[in-house]
């Protein structure tokens, strides 16, 4: 949407009904878990405007109930069986209360990874989080920080920081992005991951400005090297899957 959506509030509804842009199987590109045969949740809609960002989460008319989301779920696991990991993103999937979604996919033994950029919690996350003590991995949040501040729920729990990665647009003191994701030039640190926490760091894609884009790629292999990070590419679109 490239900047151009509404930006919009927090949905403190009971999650009961939940707005959703797609439920689509693929490989998650990104982070941790990059290269993992995976069911995607996009949820719609954002609280945040960044003005490079090229998803679409806006322009679907579903509503469904959890029941429907799940059974969608299950309809495309049976397509993938080797898929157990969901991917609830958006969007921001905080911005609407995922509870009942989550307790749901954590019931039939899936695994659920959640891709933020950490300005919103939903409240009860954390008793979700201990909702299946045996599997230490049955939930895990991914931050992908986009502001100065991240939620310090989001801070404790986030299992990953990833960072996207523009050349020379980022502090020669940590490596981290220095300018903000909403207005183009203007300086404003992005939130900084705690001491020890597992930093990604990913280029841009600049689209059609494919100098740049490897620009940036050679940026984060720099980084990496210096800083001890790791690289995250968008293995998707390596693949050439949606
Ligand atoms: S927070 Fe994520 S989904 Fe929302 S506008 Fe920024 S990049 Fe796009």
């Amino acid at each position: 949407v490239f900047g151009k959506n509404p930006v919009r509030k927090q949905d403190r509804g009971d999650g009961l009904e939940l707005w959703v842009q797609s439920v689509f199987h693929t490989i998650q590109g990104e982070g941790p878990f990059a290269g993992t045969p995976a069911i995607f949740i996009r949820m719609a809609g954002c609280n945040l405007r960044c003005f490079w960002c090229d998803t679409d989460f806006e322009s679907s008319e579903w509503h469904p109930t959890v029941e429907q989301l799940v059974d969608q779920v299950l309809t495309a696991s049976l397509e993938v069986p080797g898929s157990r990991l969901i991917v609830i993103t958006g969007g921001e999937p905080m911005r609407q209360n995922i509870l009942p979604l989550i307790r749901r996919l954590l019931l039939y033994e899936f695994r659920v990874q959640i891709e933020t950029a950490g300005t919103i919690w939903v409240d009860g996350l954390e008793d979700v989080m201990s909702f299946c003590p045996s599997r230490d991995d049955a939930l895990t949040i991914v931050v992908s920080p986009k502001t100065g501040k991240v939620h310090p729920m989001v801070e404790r729990h986030a299992i990953a920081w990833k960072y996207i990665i523009r050349n020379l647009e980022y502090s020669t003191v940590d490596g981290l992005p220095i300018f903000s994701t909403q207005v183009p030039g203007v300086s404003q640190p992005l939130a900084r991951p705690p001491a020890g926490a597992m930093v990604f760091v990913q280029p841009c894609d600049e689209q059609k400005e494919v100098k740049f884009t490897k620009a940036n790629t050679e940026a984060c292999v720099r980084l990496a090297k210096k800083f001890g990070y790791k690289i995250s590419l968008q293995q998707h679109k390596i693949l050439g899957v949606e």
